[in-house]
């Protein structure tokens, strides 16, 4: 936190020289010699890739597959990169695979990452394209679709790649591509995703300088919407286990009755967030979801175990809610004569946290690519995404792309993870445009590398 604050302060400064300097300033031309290819070429190529990303798309769409199983897609997306000429690598972290597009210098390095998993979810939306797929999903067969929009996510950064390899030469820098397994779906047991692709040193060798990324979501057709700092919620886990002492239930003052303590613990959790926390400042999100105790009517138990879902918008938060959590669970308890404890499980995810100076600087990008009045800033969403992983290492923004079908009613859009969710093709070229244009931009001026 500390120092993205600090790099914050460093915006004002190079603004005014950059203003003077920038091709970005004076759309429709042409990027000199040894400048990036301007926006308007960055739309023109889009334009020529979009057939080939929409292809991309249904076809993957086809033939989702789950977490850490992504071996079909990542080999489409591993001969895709190829035939580009890119080095690549697979099996990153499983099934990850990551390219490097070399311009006509070494540094900055700029990543950009897409997620490759679907869900285990029964397609119901009426397309062509439909999924029928089937797998095995912790021990059971499960119908399989592309219900978050992870098949446009991947098929866009293919078209990406298309786009800044046709002018790799004029690029200031270098353009890392990321292609992730399991961020949404991944057996019980196995490890994945973002974490494990930052443990396979996807941020190092090259060192990545800022990375940008982006989410399907039902927002109006080609709309874009950001949020500076805490964009989705950090999202822990945790375990409360209230300690009595078992007897029979005819005769409660011979043990210690753990549920009337649970009870008072759930309803002293909801008090936290409503009574102890300043939510103008930020929101929190505080879930008991599971509730076990007992055998039998008869018998008072001796324990009572619950679990929960923390969702803030800082760290500093979070650390501030879960000391309140264990204080009230703790407190409770030992005014009744038992005991709780509080263990939080060690597979949390942090908050999507986007840079303020990157998505300051970036907000004009998104917006030329959005249309004027079509970027949005947005609420945050209680809903978590690794990307926050990689935003904990390097400056990140993360955005959403309006996926709706054009004129749709957003109300009554499905949401991501419906059976019912779809991307309409013709939204897609906007990511290609938008995640491009940030690439370039960022190599063209670097401020908070
Ligand atoms: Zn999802
Ligand atoms: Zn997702």
């Amino acid at each position: 936190m500390e120092a993205r604050l600090r790099q914050a302060g460093h915006f004002a400064r190079p603004l005014v020289l950059a203003l003077l300097l920038a091709p970005w300033a004076a759309p429709g031309l042409a990027g000199p010699a040894g400048r990036g290819p301007s926006p308007t070429d960055i739309d023109a190529l889009a334009r020529d890739v979009e057939p080939k990303v929409v292809a991309w798309r249904r076809d993957i769409h086809q033939h989702p597959e789950l977490g850490n199983r992504e071996f079909r897609t990542a080999a489409l997306v591993a001969a895709h990169l190829r035939s580009l000429g890119l080095e690549v690598t697979t099996g990153v972290a499983r099934t990850g695979v990551v390219a490097i597009l070399r311009g006509r210098s070494a540094s900055p390095v700029v990543a950009l990452r897409a997620d490759m998993d679907a869900l285990p979810v029964k397609e119901l939306a009426d397309v062509p394209y439909a999924s029928r797929a089937r797998a095995e999903y912790n021990g059971r067969e499960v119908d399989v679709m592309h219900a978050c929009g992870h098949d446009a996510h991947t098929a866009i950064l293919m078209g990406v790649a298309e786009v800044l390899s046709a002018r790799r030469g004029t690029l200031r820098g270098s353009v890392k591509l990321i292609f992730q397994p399991a961020e949404d779906s991944r057996p019980d047991g196995e490890d994945g995703g973002a974490a494990a692709m930052i443990r396979a040193n996807v941020l190092d060798e090259p060192k990545v300088d800022a990375i940008f990324g982006l989410h399907a979501a039902p927002l109006p057709h080609g709309t874009i919407g950001y949020r500076p700092e805490g964009a989705m919620a950090g999202v822990s886990v945790f375990t409360i286990s209230v300690e009595g002492r078992q007897t029979h239930g005819a005769m409660p003052w011979a043990g210690v009755d753990p549920i009337p303590i649970a009870a008072q613990i759930i309803l002293g959790l909801q008090t936290i967030v409503s009574r102890q926390l300043d939510l103008t400042a930020a929101p929190a999100i505080l879930t008991i979801g599971t509730l076990a105790a007992g055998t039998q009517n008869n018998i008072i138990p001796a324990r009572v175990e619950m679990t929960g879902t923390l969702r803030t918008f800082t760290p500093a938060a979070r650390e501030d809610v879960a000391t309140r959590i264990r204080r009230t669970a703790e407190a409770i308890a030992r005014g009744a004569g038992g005991s709780a404890t509080v263990s939080f499980s060690d597979n949390a995810t942090p908050v999507v946290f986007n840079d303020p100076a990157l998505t300051a600087q970036m907000v004009p990008v998104l917006e030329r690519v959005a249309g004027r009045g079509r970027l949005r800033e947005i609420s945050p969403l209680t809903v978590g995404e690794d990307f926050a992983f990689y935003q904990e290492k390097v400056p990140g923004l993360f955005f959403f792309l309006g996926t709706n079908a054009p004129g749709a009613d957003p109300a009554k859009a499905a949401p991501n993870h419906s059976p019912h969710f779809t991307v309409d093709d013709s939204a897609l070229v906007f990511g290609v445009r938008a995640l491009a244009s940030l690439a370039v931009s960022y190599l063209e001026d670097p401020r908070t590398k």
